[in-house]
Parts: structure tokens; sequence; C-alpha cells
């Protein structure tokens, strides 16, 4: 059935990079068998899920949304595509997403951009605009996104999706293509908080294979989203982020997260209101670090080891066929990015820069530190806009990087964070997101609450 949909539907959205309807059925059939045979299965064996094209697959291609990876088929599976074959769950194909998860919208992508299926000339959010556009869409159940920036939380915010960002080294990131190592996370996409709960625990643990993988055990988000289903948060206390609302922000998202806050308190939550005076600098700190360490990660696109290679007729040299590959296989974005981080690592400049948005990502955590001293969790809106039109900021980064204000502090500070369908702007109609922030390994406290509001 969902093939079908993709087959009626992916030609106006464009959700999927790649789909591999063969593998998808002999998936599922070797579930029935394994049913038939009487042996037990997961909860989610014989669900279908779309993966982000950023997570390794041996039996399809992962281009990462990027000319320098076209038809690139890995040697080996990521611990995340592992866990959902071991688990039974059918990947129908991979999905869109801006050019090595740099952007807000998918138009990064070397591929074309996706459609929003709630508006086609919309985007769909990023970057993994296709996993969360798949879901909206009705092409998959359950998605894989990554988060770096806000990348698995403001494409659910802006599709009326969930997304979830685990505790940084909560699930592994061994064979997730590289964007800023000590930021990047994958996470679950679903349509309710159950659905994320059911997909986190199948990816999340402990991994050896990822050395900053966290040695303990998953939290019990699925309890915990069972738990919320029953509606009653007293004892729950939820702080709202002063930093994060007001100028800046559209009305109609402003409302739609007031009425949600309201919600929470009328479900029993006790609400106050929390300062972190520091989040104001988020955005300009990330895009100081998530750049540097993108500048370090891409050296590996050299068109020597694997993926494009330009201009290698025998009359050049290394140096040169590199330097042409790399023109003609990174976008501008990641051109940018590159440009942007090796002139924030340069001699001279480190401290400066990097080594000062550094200090400034410790003052963020010691004020989530100091918020969780006093509350469970922390809201806010995921996004400061609904979903905005295709073309409207591609020529304008700094508007672009606006949209991942709110997701940012808690990439920075490692902690959890998950964004669920918060009802709909008054102005335009479109979805607008509620963001759950909770403490590092505390990932159950977003199930508990989001499945309560939900
Ligand atoms: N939009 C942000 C960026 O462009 C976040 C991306 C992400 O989370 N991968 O970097």
């Amino acid at each position: 059935a969902h093939l079908d949909r993709i087959a009626a539907v992916d030609a106006a959205v464009h959700a999927f990079l790649h789909v591999d309807a063969e593998g998808a059925l002999a998936a599922a059939r070797r579930v029935d068998e394994r049913r038939a045979a009487g042996e037990a299965v997961s909860p989610l064996a014989g669900v279908p899920l779309a993966l982000k094209d950023v997570l390794t697959t041996t039996d399809m291609p992962t281009t990462c949304g990027s000319k320098m990876l076209e038809g690139w088929v890995p040697p080996y599976d990521a611990t995340v595509t592992t866990r959902l074959r071991e688990a039974g769950v059918v990947i129908l194909g991979k999905t869109n997403m801006d050019e090595f998860a740099m952007g807000s919208s998918t138009e990064n992508s070397a591929y074309g951009p996706t459609r929003n299926p709630w508006d086609l000339n919309r985007i769909p959010g990023g970057s993994g605009g296709g996993s969360s556009a798949a879901l909206a869409a009705l092409e998959a159940p359950l998605a894989i996104g990554t988060d770096t920036g806000g990348s698995i939380r403001q494409p659910g915010a802006v599709t009326g999706t969930v997304g979830v960002k685990p505790t940084y080294g909560g699930v592994s990131r061994y064979g997730l293509v590289a964007f800023s190592s000590s930021l990047d996370q994958p996470g679950p996409c679903a349509r309710t908080v159950l659905d994320a709960a059911l997909l986190h625990e199948v990816i999340a643990g402990h991994d050896p294979m990822d050395s900053t993988s966290i040695a303990q055990p998953v939290p019990p988000v699925v309890a915990a989203a069972r738990e919320g289903a029953a509606g009653d948060l007293k004892g729950v206390r939820v702080g709202v982020v002063r930093e994060l609302s007001g100028e800046g922000y559209q009305p109609g998202v402003q409302r739609a997260f007031d009425a949600a806050v309201e919600q929470l308190s009328a479900l029993g939550a006790e609400v106050v209101e929390v300062s972190c005076p520091h989040f104001g600098y988020a955005l300009p700190a990330y895009y100081l670090i998530a750049p540097s360490e993108c500048s370090s990660n891409l050296a590996r696109f050299d068109a020597m080891r694997y993926g494009l290679r330009v201009g290698d007729d025998g009359s050049r040299s290394a140096e040169e066929v590199m330097s042409l590959t790399r023109e003609a296989g990174f976008g501008p974005e990641v051109k940018r990015r590159i440009m942007l981080g090796t002139y924030a690592l340069s001699s001279g400049y480190y401290d400066a820069y990097y080594g000062q948005a550094q200090k400034v990502r410790t003052l963020i955590t010691r004020d989530f530190d100091a918020a969780f001293g006093e509350v469970d969790v922390l809201v806010s809106p995921t996004t400061p806009t609904t979903a905005f039109e295709i073309g409207e900021r591609v020529d304008d980064p700094m508007a672009m990087y606006l949209a991942d204000l709110c997701t940012i502090p808690s990439n920075l500070a490692g902690n959890a964070a998950m964004s669920v369908p918060c009802g709909l702007s008054d102005e335009d109609g479109l979805p607008v997101g509620l963001q759950i922030m909770a403490p590092a390994m505390a990932d159950d406290r977003l199930y508990r609450v989001g499945a309560a509001y939900e």
C-alpha cells in the first residue's frame, strides 16, 4: 500500500531520492516467514520506514543529497540501518535532504527540492525535509532523520509531524555521514508520539563502534509515552523559555504556542517562566562550530577514495583533480560553510572565533543546567515561522539560518528535544510545532509530556 502511495504522489512531493520496492517487499516477506514459523518478532516488524539519505545502506545508494556521492553504494550499513533490519522494519527507500544536511528547506539538495504536502509551493523544512514530507504525505508511517541544529524537529514542525532529537550519544552515529560530529544525532520521525517512541527504542542504545555513544540503558521512552497518553501531567514542572518567543515570531505561531502552554497547564502541569540568558548567542556560536567541524569532515571528499572524480585524464596533478572535483561536486551552501569553517579554524583566528564559540557553548549548557534545576522540561515554539515558500530564502542565508533559532541550543548542550504538532496557525492554516526539551538521558520526559499534550 505504501509503495502504491509513493507511486501515486511522490512525483509531486519528491520525498524520496531512491525507492527500493523489491528490497522492501523481500524484507516484508521475511517477516511473514518468521511469523509463520512462530518466531518472536519485534513490535515494529513489517512496518515500512523512510530513511534519510545520510545513513549508509549496503543495498541502496547513499548520496547525502550531493553530486559528490551520486550513485555511491557504501560497503557497510550504519548501526541505525542494522538495528532497523534486525527489528524487521521494512526500509522503503532513501529520503531527500539538503546537501550534507546543511540547510532548513531541502532546497540545497543537488536533486531538486522536496515539497510540503500541506502546500506544494512551500518548503517541508530541512535538512530532513524528505523524511517528514514522506510522513505527512502518508508515503511511510515511520522515518529516520538526523539533527545537527534542528533538522529533525524543524521539518517535523512545518509538516505537522513528530520529530525527536535524542540525547547526543543516545543513538549511534556509526555510518552517519558526518557534518558536525559534536552535534549530529540520528532520531525517530513519526506521526504520533507513541510511534516515535517505539522507533526510538529500536535504534537507541550503546554502540562500541561510536566512541561518543553513551554506555547506559535507553531511557524508558515507550513506557513514558503510554503513561503520558493518560493525559495527566500533575507534578510535572514545565518552564517556558522567555528568550524563545516574542519579537520575530509570527503572531499565528505565538498564539498556537500560547494555547499549547495553556493546555499543558490544564493537564495539570505546573507552568513557570524561565530565563536562559545566553540562548541569544546560540545561533552565532552554531554557525562557527558547525562549519568548523564540517570543513574538517568534508576534507575526505578528495576525489581519490570514493565518489565523484573530475578531470582525471592523465594530464593533471592529483591536486588539480581534487580541486576540479570539489568545485563541481559541492553546491554553494556547502562551499560557503567549508570556507567559513576553514577561516574560523585558521591560525590567528582560532581563539577569536572557534574558541569563543566553544565558550558560548558552555554558557548555554549552564543555562540549561540552571533551568533543569527548577523544571522537568522546557518548552518553546519549534520554529519562529510556519513553512515559507520555495525560493523565498534561497538568496538570503541569514534568513534561512533563523529557522533554527529555537532548536540549536539543545544541539549545543547535547540534551534531548522533541517537536510535536501544535495545531495550525490562525494566519495561514499551516502546522505549528511545540518544542519540548529535557536533560541529557531524560528523553522519556519528552515522550510523557508529548503524549499527554498530543
Ligand atoms: N538548518 C541547520 C543548518 O543548516 C541545521 C541542519 C541540521 O540539523 N542538519 O545547519
